[in-house]
């Protein structure tokens, strides 16, 4: 009978660890593609950037945020997301599997699902993410990791640019442009793309320079005679490196 069985074998559920993390800190969920040089190249990414892709990203990012309320600000790079979680958060009473899990898991099945609205290849293979969560227990070091992932966006999207510039329009070959680029500094890069290819990096899409930062906001929207209110989940495209961002949006950080 249920009662019995159930007595008999519950003991294994003490082997359970309690994975409750630490009031107090700032809790950062990232997911990343597994080999998504691989997935790119099968549904025929444009390079550097595929802004269709980021848009499925994008999408998978706002329903992690719909879904968990606690989320404070998503960031998007590449095949990469990364959430924030309000410090105070009782989410799933901080259990981290529970958290990791659900964000993990959930980021994965919305990209499936939005995969069609954005892209007119279907999908190949189910595609699948990883994620890790790391805390950040000062404000600080929650700006420096953000700042670390907006970073690693420029210094990838200014290489992969000039890259592939030098492949498919001047014709060299992955090993030449490779070589071409070998040691060049940041100012370099931009120069070669002014003098070579009349392009102001600066002047790039900010989505690919800057990468997706998502955000609550209230938005007035005007319902006939009457303004309402409204939550939503807004992408912008702004540069969080300098204090610039976290005195203008000074929600995310509760002051
Ligand atoms: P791993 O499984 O270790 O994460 P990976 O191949 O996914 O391996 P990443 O460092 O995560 O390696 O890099 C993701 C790669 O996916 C990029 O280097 C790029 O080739 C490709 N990619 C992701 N998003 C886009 C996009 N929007 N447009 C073009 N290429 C993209
Ligand atoms: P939690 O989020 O805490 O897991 P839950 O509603 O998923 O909540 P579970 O204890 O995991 O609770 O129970 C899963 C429930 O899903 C079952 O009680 C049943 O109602 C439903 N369910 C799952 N699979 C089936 C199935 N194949 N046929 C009918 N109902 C199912
Ligand atoms: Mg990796
Ligand atoms: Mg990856
Ligand atoms: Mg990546
Ligand atoms: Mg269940």
């Amino acid at each position: 009978r249920r009662s019995m069985a159930c007595s008999r074998y519950e003991y294994v559920k003490s082997y359970e660890q309690d994975d409750r993390i630490l009031p107090n800190v700032w809790i950062v969920i990232r997911v990343d593609g597994k080999k998504f040089h691989k997935f790119a190249n099968v549904h025929k990414f444009e390079k550097p950037n595929d802004e269709n892709a980021l848009n499925v990203m994008n999408a998978a990012g706002i329903a992690v945020m719909q879904e968990f309320r606690d989320i404070v600000l998503g960031y998007g790079q590449s095949d990469e997301y990364s959430f924030v979680f309000r410090k105070d958060t009782t989410a799933f009473k901080r259990r981290a599997a529970k958290l990791l899990s659900y964000v993990t898991s959930m980021f994965s099945s919305s990209y499936v699902l939005s995969w069609p609205q954005w892209m007119q290849q279907p999908l190949s293979y189910a595609p699948c993410f990883d994620g890790r969560i790391v805390l950040y227990p000062s404000d600080e070091n929650l700006r420096d990791y953000l700042s670390w992932r907006q970073a690693d966006v420029h210094v990838n999207n200014l290489y992969n640019t000039a890259f592939w510039k030098l492949v498919l329009e001047s014709g060299l070959t992955n090993q030449q442009a490779e070589e071409r680029l070998r040691g060049t500094l940041s100012a370099d890069k931009n120069e070669l793309l002014f003098q070579q290819f009349g392009i102001n990096y600066n002047n790039l899409p900010a989505m690919y320079r800057k990468g997706t930062i998502l955000l609550r906001k209230r938005l007035l929207l005007q319902d006939g005679e009457q303004e309402k209110g409204r939550q939503a989940i807004v992408p912008i495209h702004e540069d969080l490196i300098g204090a610039a961002f976290w005195q203008k949006h000074t929600e995310i950080l509760g002051k």
